[in-house]
């Protein structure tokens, strides 16, 4: 490749292939040498270099792209394990794999570690940025109160407190490697038949309550809000008046708190509407008023 640039040419890309090592390494967590990973792909650089002028058809950013692909490849391949740098712990807590049960029968993972991602929740995905319909009912480990870390990252020393029986979806996800970061397909996410079909009374109440306040038919219900001008709105508090009035009864019942309810029942509804710019307010008679939210730009 040499033979194509000029002295000085030659000497900046070396310069730039270095920096550019560096900064892969670094950025896998590896603390392989940046001259070694450059000879390692020294010759798939070569076949990458800018071909004669009437053959090539790439643009300058083109190869160098290609050049970046190449060595950040070559740089997970220095790090293939996990340093437990604790930056998957930080960005969201795990989805459980149905093989993650055994985790409950050995007692490591208790119903208040964990909440029930319902389907049709609208739903933050922390590796791709974005919010999304949830396709299918899941099951996760809790956050920390007013985070996206797991519960059991421990932030003062950065570890996981279960490392040793940590979740399916801790072990498969590389979060260093950009190719093995979306695990989201390659398991069956655990739900609540899973955990409850055996307790025949919870089971039942689970599966009447879905029945009712699905989050279809609750998206439908605010969707119509809007078509009708309000006067279906005795359909969304029918729905939301049910799912509290449950909650309610079963945690007075069980003597449970509403972590465990979070588990059954997945988030209150009222938690959604704040999705919809809608609130509600609900008097000691347990009436319930649904209002939009004040915007305070405008007050
Ligand atoms: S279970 Fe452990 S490894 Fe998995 S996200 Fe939580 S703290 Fe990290």
């Amino acid at each position: 490749m040499e033979n194509d640039f000029n002295k000085a040419e030659w000497s900046f890309f070396v310069t730039a292939l270095k920096e550019e090592a560096r900064d892969v390494l670094w950025k896998v967590g590896s603390s392989a040498d940046p001259e070694t990973l450059l000879k390692s792909v020294m010759p798939d650089l070569q076949d990458l270099g800018p071909r004669s002028e009437d053959t090539e058809t790439r643009t300058q950013e083109e190869i160098w792209a290609q050049v970046r692909s190449l060595l950040l490849k070559a740089a997970y391949e220095t790090r293939p394990y996990c340093i437990k740098c604790g930056e998957c712990c930080i960005k969201g807590s795990p989805t459980l794999d149905v093989e993650d049960i055994r985790l409950f029968e050995s007692g490591r993972l208790g119903p208040k570690d964990v909440y029930t991602v319902r389907k049709g929740e609208i739903v933050f995905d922390t590796v791709h940025e974005q919010s999304f319909i949830n396709d299918k009912e899941r099951i996760k480990i809790r956050e920390t109160p007013g985070e996206k870390s797991c519960i059991f990252f421990q932030k003062g020393n950065r570890e996981c407190v279960i490392y040793d029986d940590r979740p399916v979806q801790c072990r498969i996800q590389e979060c260093w490697n950009p190719e093995r970061q979306d695990v989201s397909e390659q398991a069956r996410p655990l739900n609540r038949k899973d955990l409850f079909e055996s307790t025949d009374q919870i089971w039942k109440v689970i599966q009447r309550h879905e029945e009712k306040c699905s989050q279809e038919n609750f998206s439908r219900e605010i969707s119509r809000l809007g078509a009708t001008k309000g006067q279906t709105v005795e359909k969304v508090i029918e729905l939301l008046s049910f799912d509290n009035h449950v909650r309610e009864f079963i945690g007075e019942r069980m003597g449970i708190g509403p972590e465990i309810l979070a588990l059954f029942f997945g988030r209150p509804m009222r938690d959604f509407l704040e999705y919809y710019g809608l609130t509600v307010d609900q008097d000691n008679d347990e009436t319930f008023t649904l209002r939009p939210v004040s915007n305070p730009e405008s007050d």
